[in-house]
């Protein structure tokens, strides 16, 4: 395979998208203006950029490519599915891989979670799931019970009400949200816990605050809790232990439904298909996927609903009310036919060989704790987040940290690995066919990132340390 025969030179590729291309997350004072680096191929965990330089693709694309770049098992399924069958409408019709992935999925989720919507992505899975609860309290005659729990930190997509949800400030600075429709209780980060608590005495402070918004708004208001298992956007935050598990207990006495958003942590980075039971201990009533599903192949995602809604519904007084809401590229053939070879990859072999390497990611990654920038290094199975730190008695958030990640990023990248900068903190979910060679690789240059970013900051005298 060569590239495609829509493929430009870089330099026509930058000046056409100068010209006509909004890229996401853009500012106003470059929008429709703006060229980012352009990335021409990809191999393995590598991705090649428009001058031919090679990198570590140390996000994997966005926490997604977790088969790695140019599976060719992958790329022929799409082939072969589209010249069989490339769209049918799911409105009058269905196609046979929709249904087989459905029952795949739902034979990996936890407890009674044995049905499937699929979506085109996160944002539309979240935003299923939300319409789903409210359509079921709807139905159910509950029509006040709609308040929605969610976090500081969380990230849980770019749809009007999946974005109302997400806690991190900057992403709220300038766009509207559907506030009223959502309470945000503190990002369960260890991390920036008040000084003088132990992790045990911040769990506790976490689950009282949940119970007592519970009994502050009225369970008969509230109709959601959602959260990611481990906060992926919002830097790799690793809640206390058990802390989960007990806010599970309470949504499930207080008939609030736990949406478990697995749209980073589904489909192997934690070394499962699924984290919410297998690594954290609960079983929710929704779980929503995206992402790891096709490796980044296709666009889908998807919602696993619990048995029980399900059959709520299905003996409600209302068996004609309508769960308005289905995308034209619901179950698309091509998105499912690619999932279910994802599938086969992730099961026989790509699981397993994550597990193995995981530990000593995470054992590698934390030597960089070290560097007088960095703070802490925190980290699960394959995603980590080294964070910096100007002081680290005090964790303060470094006064120019809009500028380390980036700074970091602009060396790493010179030196061959891409890093996702999120202000000051660099996140790493590398494909999770690494090897360990590879993960010193990228360790290293992680580390000489950093170590030059703090020399410049030493030269220019705005860091001491
Ligand atoms: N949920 C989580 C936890 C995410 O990390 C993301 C994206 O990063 C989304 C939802 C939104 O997914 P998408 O960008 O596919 O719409």
């Amino acid at each position: 395979a060569g590239p495609s025969k829509y493929e430009v030179s870089a330099e026509a590729a930058v000046d056409l998208a100068k010209r006509h291309l909004i890229q996401p997350w853009p500012y106003s004072g470059s929008i429709g203006t703006e060229a980012r680096s352009l990335i021409g191929s990809g191999d393995g965990i590598y991705i090649h950029d428009g001058e031919g330089r090679r990198l570590i693709d140390g996000p994997a694309g966005m926490w997604c490519v977790n088969a790695g770049h140019r599976r060719e098992e992958l790329a022929r399924v799409m082939y072969d599915q589209a010249m069989e069958l490339s769209y049918n409408t799911p409105w009058y019709t269905m196609n046979s891989p929709s249904a087989v992935l459905a029952e795949r999925i739902a034979g990996h989720a936890p407890g009674d979670l044995r049905h499937v919507f699929f979506t085109t992505g996160g944002s539309s899975a979240v935003e299923s799931a939300l319409r789903f609860m409210q359509f079921y309290n709807n139905v159910r005659g509950r029509s006040e019970k709609k308040l929605i729990i969610s976090r500081g930190g969380a990230y849980h997509g770019s749809t009007y009400l999946s974005a109302s949800l997400n806690g991190r400030p900057r992403d709220r600075d300038w766009m509207d949200i559907a506030g009223g429709l959502v309470v945000k209780l503190t990002s369960p980060d260890p991390f920036r816990r008040p000084a003088a608590m132990t992790i045990e005495a911040f769990s506790d402070f976490l689950v009282s605050e949940f119970e007592e918004t519970v009994e502050r708004l009225g369970a008969d208001k509230i109709g959601a809790f959602v959260a990611e298992p481990i906060q992926a956007s919002g830097g790799v935050i690793v809640s206390p232990p058990n802390y989960l598990p007990r806010i599970r207990q309470i949504c499930r006495a207080n008939d609030i439904l736990y949406i478990s958003d697995e749209v980073v942590t589904g489909f192997g980075r934690l070394g499962e298909i699924f984290a919410s039971e297998s690594v954290f201990g609960l079983s929710p009533d929704i779980i929503t996927f995206a992402k790891g599903v096709t490796s980044g192949y296709f666009p889908l995602g998807g919602m696993i609903v619990s048995d029980r809604l399900l059959a709520d519904l299905r003996r409600s007084n209302h068996p004609d009310a309508m769960y308005a809401h289905g995308l034209t590229y619901s179950s698309h053939p091509v998105g499912c036919a690619v999932a279910l070879a994802n599938l086969d990859l992730l099961e026989n072999g790509i699981l397993d060989h994550a597990r193995d390497v995981a530990p000593y990611f995470i054992e590698e990654m934390k030597t960089l704790e070290d560097l007088p920038l960095v703070g802490e290094v925190r980290g699960i199975g394959l995603m980590a987040c080294v964070e910096c730190v100007a002081d680290r008695e005090s964790n303060n958030p470094l006064q120019l940290d809009i500028e380390v990640g980036k700074r970091i990023d602009a060396h790493c990248y010179a030196l061959g690995l891409l890093v996702r900068p999120l202000i000051h903190m660099c996140v790493m979910s590398p494909p999770l066919i690494i090897t360990r060679e590879q993960i010193d690789d990228m360790v290293a240059i992680l580390r000489e990132g950093i170590s030059r970013t703090m020399e410049d900051l030493r030269r220019e005298g705005v860091w001491r340390n």
